[in-house]
């Protein structure tokens, strides 16, 4: 069956004569548990939940690939599912190997709370596989292929295969591709991890996050990684609430139809704005004089829906987000409608002034192209 099609059937429910084709969301801290707990029943709401179950089933159907199937747990926020795979590999002493221009988020996380306890953070770019140089002694290999916000790109497959080599286990942050764009798993890494308050969620309206490994997924020491995972969700806290997760499955449905739209309207927006003299620069790995090109054509099955680009400095940025009509003016990405920012006023990155990074939603193309042409001008 075709990956459309599959995920689309996901989120329905068994046939039951007179049962809803659709999950709802179930509302409970306990669960009826007369006497001993039984084994694979609902007891309390912080452990499991009858709509994480429904939800994971249809993100797990995403990230399973030929020869193997994925579990998925999901979290309270994309940050909440970096911090569990953090938590579920990371000791003191041990070393993790991060993109120096991956999401900030995951920056900040280790030098605030992993590296305070005993974790040595080492840092390289995405472009050029640089992060292969730094695996010796490593735990863990931290991968974000295309990495936010300059959308470079590095082969997940050969990085997955060195960090191996060198004993380390592999995350990738995929949420700029989404599982449906491109698996992780499938290209040989250990976790798929995801924001899915971006592309996955679809609307801007949840947080959500999502972590994905191949059933029976050891580590070097034999511990079970899903696991792992699941009990640094329990004892953490860290989860989904129902009404979340349920609006997360209800965007599912939609997600195949999303993403081909906003894949087709990004690519076109990075083709249209090559074109202008004001923009100095686009970075769209679905470009093909784009440096990652190569490597995101034969990894990526969809190049995704952000791109970056370049005007000369701050004020020119200013004056194009204020005067775009069909522009939102917000941070993150991944929503049915188009967004953008200027992204050096957060000061987490290393870019220029004048970078916008846009999120291409599904409106129709002509008139995107019409409204940052007149916001150009
Ligand atoms: C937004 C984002 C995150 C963090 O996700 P939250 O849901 O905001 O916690 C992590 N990685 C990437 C690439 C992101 O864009």
């Amino acid at each position: 069956m075709r990956d459309a099609t599959r995920i689309i059937r996901s989120t329905l429910t068994p046939v039951a004569t007179g049962e809803p084709i659709h999950h709802g969301p179930v509302f409970a801290a306990p669960f009826h548990t007369p006497g001993d707990p039984e084994e694979g029943a609902y007891t309390y709401a912080r452990d499991h939940n009858p709509t994480w179950t429904a939800v994971e089933s249809a993100l797990a159907g995403m990230e399973s690939g030929d020869g193997y199937t994925a579990k998925a747990l999901v979290y309270g926020s994309g940050m909440a599912a970096i911090s569990a795979v953090f938590s579920a590999v990371l000791e003191p002493g041990d070393v993790a190997v991060l993109p120096s221009d991956c999401y900030f988020g995951a920056r900040a996380l280790m030098q605030d709370i992993f590296i305070p306890l005993g974790v040595e953070m080492r840092l390289a770019p995405t472009a050029g596989d640089a992060q292969a140089a730094l695996l010796e002694g490593a735990k863990l290999l931290w991968l974000e292929s295309p990495s936010n916000p300059t959308m470079d790109v590095c082969d997940i497959a050969a990085l997955s295969k060195v960090a191996h080599e060198a004993g380390a286990l592999v995350g990738v942050d995929n949420t700029t591709a989404t599982p449906l764009g491109q698996s992780p798993l499938a290209l040989g890494a250990d976790f798929s991890v995801s924001s899915d308050t971006k592309m996955i969620g679809g609307h801007g309206d949840l947080l959500a996050g999502h972590v994905a490994v191949r059933e029976g997924a050891t580590d070097a020491s034999g511990m079970n990684l899903y696991d792992r995972l699941a009990k640094v969700r329990t004892r953490s806290g860290a989860i989904l609430g129902p009404m979340e997760a349920w609006l997360l499955l209800r965007s599912i449905a939609s997600l195949p139809l999303r993403l081909e739209r906003s894949c087709e309207n990004a690519l076109a927006l990075a083709e249209f704005l090559g074109t202008r003299g004001e923009v100095s620069a686009v970075m769209y790995p679905g470009l093909p004089s784009a440096l990652g090109h190569a490597v995101a054509r034969r990894q990526m099955r969809s190049f995704g829906p952000v791109l970056s680009f370049v005007l000369k400095d701050q004020a020119k940025a200013d004056d194009f987000l204020s005067r775009a009509q069909l522009i939102t003016d917000a941070t993150s990405f991944g929503a049915i409608h188009t967004t953008a920012e200027r992204r050096k006023r957060w000061g987490h990155d290393n870019i220029p002034d004048g970078l916008i990074r846009l999120s291409a939603g599904c409106e129709a193309i002509e008139d995107l192209v019409d409204d940052i042409a007149q916001a150009l001008a």
